[in-house]
C-alpha cells in the first residue's frame, strides 16, 4: 500500500493558523515582532532563501529588516552589523544567512549573535539548553531550536507518528540538522541512532527503523529496500538533478517527475529514492514536506524570541512541538 503523505505545506499552514492568533496577542500588547536577515553577497540559492523567509515575515505581519552587505565585507563589519541588531529592540530575530564569503570567520559572526535573539538556533547557549535536556530542550519552549529538525519533530508530531519507544535512525549528523534532530527524538523518548558516512552497513542499520529522518545531502540514496514496510520517512535532503542519466534512474517508474525533467532542465530530488514511498508507512514529499517547515518554524522562534524577550505569558501556539 502506498505510504501516507506527509504534506509539509497543510502542517504549515497550520502553524501559520496558530501563529496568527499570538501575533495578534503581541500587537494587542503593542509588540510587534521582527525578523531581521544580514545576506552577504550575491549567492543566488541564499537570495531565494531569504527572499522566501521576508515573504513569510511579510505574510503573517511580522516585522522585517533586510541588510545586504557586500561579498567583500569583513568579519568586524559584520560584528559591527549584528552589535547592532543585538542592541535594536524591535529586532526579535536575527538570521544571518550561510554560507558567509571565505574571509569572514563564520563563527565569530554567528556566535555574536545575542543567544535571545538567535531564531537559527545555532548559538552555543541554545545548543546547550538542547543537549543538556533542560526543560527548554526538552519541551521546546524556552529555547531557540534549529529550524529544520524542530520542523521535522511537527510533523512527526501533528502526524500522529508515535515517538515514545520507537526506534529512530538519523542519517547525517550536521550541526544544523543531524545533530539536534537526534537531541529533540532522544527528548521524545525514542531509541536514536545516528548514522554518517563512516557507519558499517547503512542499509542494515536503516531496516531496524521505525522512523527515518534522512538528512546527508545525496540524491535519492535511501534505497526501497532499505525502509522496514511500514516506517514513518522524513525526507530533509533537497537536490537538485540536472542529469538526464540520474533523472531516468531514479525516476523510471515516475513519468510526471521525467517529463517535468524534460521541461525544466533540473528536477528536485530528496535523500529518499521516491520508491520508498511503496513501501513506507508515510512519507513527506521533496518538494513540500520538510521545507515549508523549516521557514514556519523560523517565524515560529521570531514570535518565540519576541514573547521571551518583550512580552509576558502563554507559550506560542505553533511554536516548536511543546509536549514534554
Ligand atoms: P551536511 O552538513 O553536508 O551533512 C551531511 C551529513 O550526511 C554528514 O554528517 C555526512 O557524514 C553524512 N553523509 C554524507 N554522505 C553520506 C553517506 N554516503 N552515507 C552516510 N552518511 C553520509 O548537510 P546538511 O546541512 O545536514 O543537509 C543535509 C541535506 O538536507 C541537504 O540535502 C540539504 O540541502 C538539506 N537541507 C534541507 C533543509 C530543508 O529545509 N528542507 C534544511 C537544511 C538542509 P559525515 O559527518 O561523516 O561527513
Amino acid at each position: 500500500m502506498p505510504a501516507r503523505i506527509l504534506n509539509g505545506i497543510a502542517i504549515r499552514d497550520q502553524i501559520y493558523a496558530e501563529l496568527k492568533q499570538e501575533i495578534a496577542a503581541l500587537s494587542a500588547a503593542g509588540i510587534r515582532p521582527g525578523l531581521a536577515a544580514v545576506l552577504v553577497g550575491e549567492n543566488p540559492a541564499s537570495q531565494i532563501y531569504v527572499r522566501s523567509k521576508i515573504a513569510a515575515c511579510e505574510q503573517l505581519g511580522l516585522g522585517s529588516w533586510l541588510h545586504t552587505p557586500p561579498a567583500t565585507v569583513t568579519t568586524e563589519e559584520l560584528l559591527g552589523l549584528v552589535g547592532e541588531l543585538n542592541a535594536c529592540d524591535e529586532v526579535d530575530g536575527i538570521l544571518v544567512q550561510v554560507p558567509l564569503p571565505a574571509q569572514v570567520d563564520t563563527k565569530r559572526v554567528l556566535e555574536a549573535v545575542d543567544p535571545a535573539k538567535d531564531v537559527d538556533g545555532f548559538h552555543p547557549l541554545n545548543l546547550g539548553r538542547l543537549v543538556s535536556g533542560t526543560p527548554a530542550g526538552r519541551a521546546g519552549r524556552a529555547g531557540l531550536v534549529a529550524c529544520t529538525p524542530a520542523g521535522c519533530m511537527e510533523i512527526l508530531r501533528r502526524s500522529g507518528i508515535p515517538l515514545e519507544g520507537a526506534n529512530a535512525v538519523v542519517l547525517g549528523r550536521s550541526d544544523n540538522v543531524g545533530k539536534p534532530m537526534a537531541l529533540l527524538l532522544m527528548h521524545a523518548n525514542a531509541t536514536v541512532t545516528i548514522c554518517h558516512s563512516k557507519t558499517r552497513d547503512l542499509p542494515g542499520v536503516v531496516r531496524r527503523a521505525d522512523i527515518i529522518v534522512a538528512a546527508i545531502g545525496r540524491a535519492a540514496m535511501v534505497e526501497p529496500d532499505w525502509v522496514r514496510p511500514g516506517a514513518a520517512v522524513i525526507d530533509v535532503g533537497i537536490n537538485r538533478i540536472t542529469d538526464a542519466g540520474e533523472a531516468q534512474r531514479i525516476f523510471a517508474n515516475f513519468p510526471a517527475k521525467l517529463a517535468r525533467f524534460r521541461e525544466k532542465g533540473s528536477v528536485l530530488v530528496g535523500d529518499v529514492h521516491p520508491g520508498v514511498a511503496e513501501v513506507a508507512g508515510a512519507i513527506t514529499p521533496v518538494p513540500g514536506g520538510v521545507g515549508p517547515l523549516t521557514i514556519a518554524m523560523l517565524m515560529s522562534n521570531t514570535v518565540k524570541a519576541a514573547r521571551l524577550r518583550r512580552g509576558r505569558g502563554q507559550a506560542a501556539p505553533g511554536a516548536v512541538a511543546a509536549k514534554p
